[in-house]
């Protein structure tokens, strides 16, 4: 029987496919913006340059100084950029790290955004804005900050190396396995849910064989849609609250953390969100945290916190933060079992070695 569910569809237009770039012009008139500010990280300058020189003069200026986290600093100088340049509008060229700094100037002055998607996190589908002031890293969720239009062109992610291609794919697996046992978890998040993640663990391996696979890095864009978009759609849980805390407060790698987490926290929940969970079985197995930890190990992603540079002598603390605060968990949050969770993925054992 289907139990009773709420579900609120996010207003973000789709378009997908190689060569759909021709439509971006019609897209900006679209939206009744002329004079676009168009954001990217200092890497990705040179393909914003090309890009313009295709779409030419709806470019009023372009600010090449994203930075991981949506520092404010960054986001105060990039909002003078938009000013100095009279835009009516944002266009973010790149992955999360571009996207954020797009949705902060679009919460603060509610400019469109469109986004052309580079990597598989996901940001671009949800209405979620993580910045830092202070050292300080705060999540807010709000209609301007989803953006209005998104281009998935597979052709963007060819150079996308394949470290960055595995570790963003698992970040958006990981939206993907928390989206099933997700308290507002419902029928349409969850379909949406599994299809991505299967799309994600068909492609990166063919991705890892052959960073060119054209049909593959397809794949794995529409993957990344579809786990971006349950990440804006439902709540999540214990990977993503501990993602933050040694994102946020102990300066790891994002998409690289994620990607040493999951299996962990998948095995901290396997029990009781067995039934939520059980979809997963279909594309990874009987023990899909330890299928998880497997795949990051053989695509060479990172599998300890200790490989990205955590000391051992914070785990403490990452216990401590993370469970300071109470949250929506299929299993409750015990302070120990959490710091187990941490001394196991800090030294990269096996997730499923023996009970939390
Ligand atoms: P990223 O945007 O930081 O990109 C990683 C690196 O790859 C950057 O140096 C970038 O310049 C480069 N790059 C990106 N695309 C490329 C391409 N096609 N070819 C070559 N190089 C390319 O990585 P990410 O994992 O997409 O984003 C991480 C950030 O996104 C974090 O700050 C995270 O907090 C945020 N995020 C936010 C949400 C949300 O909903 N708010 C969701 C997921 C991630």
């Amino acid at each position: 029987m289907i139990e009773s569910f709420a579900y609120t569809g996010l207003p973000c237009r789709i378009l997908f496919g190689e060569g759909v770039l021709m439509r971006l012009r019609a897209e900006v008139e679209a939206l009744g913006c002329s004079r676009l500010l168009v954001v990217s990280t200092p890497r990705q300058a040179a393909k914003v340059t090309r890009l313009i020189d295709s779409v030419g003069d709806c470019v009023a200026g372009t600010f090449a100084g994203a930075e991981m986290h949506t520092p404010v600093a960054v986001t105060e100088r990039a909002m003078a950029a938009f000013a100095a340049c009279g835009a009516d509008g944002v266009l973010a060229f790149g992955g999360g790290t571009a996207v954020g700094l797009s949705k902060a100037i679009a919460w603060r002055n509610d400019a469109p955004q469109i986004v052309l998607a580079t990597t598989y996190a996901g940001s671009e589908a949800t209405p979620i804005l993580g910045q830092t002031a202070d050292g300080l890293k705060t999540t807010l969720r709000d209609a301007r900050i989803l953006p209005e239009v998104v281009f998935y062109d597979p052709a963007l992610t060819l150079d996308l190396p394949v470290s960055t291609s595995v570790t963003s794919g698992m970040n958006a697996i990981a939206h993907a396995v928390e989206a099933l046992y997700a308290p507002d978890a419902n029928p349409v998040s969850s379909l949406m849910a599994v299809e991505g993640a299967r799309a994600l663990l068909s492609a990166l391996p063919r991705i890892a064989d052959d960073p060119t696979d054209r049909a593959a890095r397809a794949e794995a864009l529409y993957g990344a849609w579809l786990c971006g978009t349950v990440l804006g759609t439902v709540g999540m849980s214990l990977h993503h609250k501990l993602c933050h805390v040694l994102g946020g407060s102990f300066a790891l790698p994002h998409a690289e953390t994620h990607a040493v987490i999951l299996p962990h926290a998948l095995a901290y929940n396997a029990v009781a969100a067995a039934g939520a969970i059980a979809p997963l079985a279909g594309i990874l197995g009987d023990d899909p945290a330890l299928a998880l930890h497997r795949m990051a190990g053989k695509l060479g992603a990172p599998t300890s916190l200790a490989a990205l540079g955590m000391r051992e002598d914070d785990l403490d603390r990452a216990a401590d933060l993370a469970t300071t605060n109470s949250y929506p968990n299929p299993r409750p949050i015990e302070r120990q079992a959490i710091r187990r969770l941490l001394q196991r993925a800090w030294t990269g054992a096996s997730p499923g070695a023996e009970p939390l």
